[in-house]
C-alpha cells in the first residue's frame, strides 16, 4: 500500500476559475454574514457556517475542473475565509464611514456657507480619518477640533497655544482606529435568549481571533479533503464516491489484518479472514477505483467499525492505494465469498 499522492494537475483555466470563484464565494458570504448578523448573531455557529459556503463552493470548482492540488486549494480557501471575515469587518467600516461623512458633511458646510472657503472633498476624507484614528484611542474629537482639520489650520487648545494642523493618518492606522473602536464597543451575548452578557475590547478581540479560525479551519478542510480525492491520471476523472466495502475480519485481529493489507499479504490475510465477526466490532476493507480503466490502482481503506445502537464508529486503520492484481488476491483471501456490506 502506497499513499496516494495528487498529481497537482487541473483542467486548463481551473486555477483562475477557483480563484475567482472563492473571491465570489467571500465576498457574497461576507455580505450576508454582516446583514444576518444586524439582528442575530450565533457565535460559533456563523463562522462555521461562513467558513463551509466558502469551502464548498471551492470544492465544486475542484470537483468540476479536477483540481489535484490540495496545497493550492486549501491556500486559496484560507484567503477566501479571511475576506470572507474581511469582508463582514469592511462593510461595517464603510457604514460608520457613510454616518461620519453624512455628520461632518454639514459642518463642512455650515463652515463653507458661513466664510466662502471651499474645502472639498479631499478635506471631509481627512477629516474622517482624523476622527477614526482619534475614536481608535478613545478620544471624542470636538466640533473645533473638526473644523480646524476640514479647514487644515492649527487650532486653539484649552489652555489658548495652538496645535498643528493633523496630517492625513496612513490607511492601517484608519483601520486600526476602526477596529479598536469596534472591540472598546464590546459584544453582546445571548444566552439562550434569555439573559445576555457583555465582553469587553479584549473578549471582543479573543472572539475575532476564534471567528477568523473556526472559518479558516472548515473552509480549508472542505477544500482540501475534496482535492485529495484520488483521481486516474490515465483516464482524468475522479475516482467512484461509491465505496464498495468486504468485511475482512474480527476487531481483535486488526493489527494482522492491516499489516498484511500493508504488506499486500494475501496468505496472511487469508489466515485472519474472518466472513462472520462478532456484528457489534469488525474490521472493513473499503474499495474505490476508477470508474473507466481497469489498470489504475485500487483507494482502499482498512476501516475499524465499533457498532453501539444505530450508529457505527468508523476510523481508518490504513489507507492508500493498492495495484490491481495485489488487491484482487487480498480479496480472493477473504472468500468464501467476500461478504458485501454497504
Ligand atoms: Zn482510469
Amino acid at each position: 500500500m502506497n499513499p496516494y499522492q495528487p498529481s497537482g494537475g487541473s483542467e486548463p483555466g481551473g486555477l483562475p476559475l477557483l480563484a475567482g470563484g472563492v473571491l465570489i464565494a467571500a465576498l457574497c458570504t461576507g455580505a450576508v454574514l454582516h446583514i444576518v448578523s444586524q439582528w442575530i448573531n450565533l457565535l460559533v455557529v456563523f463562522p462555521m457556517v461562513a467558513g463551509a459556503a466558502v469551502g464548498f463552493a471551492a470544492a465544486a470548482i475542484v470537483k468540476m475542473r479536477k483540481i489535484r492540488a490540495p496545497l493550492l486549494v486549501g491556500g486559496l480557501a484560507l484567503v477566501g475565509a479571511l475576506l470572507t471575515w474581511s469582508t463582514d469587518m469592511g462593510i461595517g467600516y464603510v457604514r460608520m464611514r457613510m454616518a461620519f461623512s453624512e455628520e461632518i458633511g454639514k459642518l463642512a458646510e455650515a463652515y463653507e456657507s458661513n466664510t466662502e472657503d471651499k474645502l472639498g472633498a479631499d478635506a471631509l476624507a481627512r477629516t474622517i480619518d482624523v476622527v477614526f484614528v482619534a475614536l481608535g484611542s478613545g478620544e471624542e474629537p470636538d466640533g473645533a477640533a473638526l473644523v480646524a482639520t476640514l479647514t487644515n489650520e492649527p487650532f486653539p487648545r484649552e489652555d489658548g497655544t495652538l496645535a498643528d494642523p493633523v496630517p492625513r493618518p496612513a490607511f492601517p492606522a484608519v483601520v486600526t482606529g476602526y477596529l479598536r473602536f469596534a472591540a472598546a464597543e464590546g459584544t453582546t451575548i445571548q444566552n439562550n435568549g434569555r439573559s445576555e452578557t457583555r465582553v469587553g475590547a479584549t473578549g471582543t478581540g479573543l472572539l475575532w481571533g476564534l471567528e477568523v479560525l473556526l472559518m479558516v479551519a472548515v473552509a480549508v478542510g472542505i477544500a482540501f479533503a475534496r482535492a485529495s480525492q484520488p483521481f486516474c491520471e490515465h483516464c482524468r476523472d475522479w475516482y467512484g464516491d461509491k465505496e464498495q466495502i468486504f468485511v475482512v475480519s474480527a476487531d481483535t485481529d486488526r493489527k494482522a489484518a492491516l499489516e498484511a493489507v500493508r504488506q499486500g499479504d494475501a496468505a496472511a490475510l487469508a489466515l485472519v479472514a474472518n466472513p462472520n465477526p462478532d456484528p457489534k466490532k469488525f474490521v472493513t476493507l473499503h474499495l474505490r477505483k476508477c470508474p473507466t480503466c481497469a489498470a489504475s490502482p485500487r483507494y482502499v481503506r482498512l476501516v475499524r467499525n465499533k457498532v453501539s445502537g444505530r450508529k457505527n464508529n468508523q476510523s481508518n486503520l490504513a489507507k492508500g492505494m493498492v495495484d490491481g492484481p495485489v488487491f484482487d488476491k487480498l480479496v480472493a483471501a477473504l472468500t468464501p465469498p467476500p461478504s458485501l456490506r454497504g
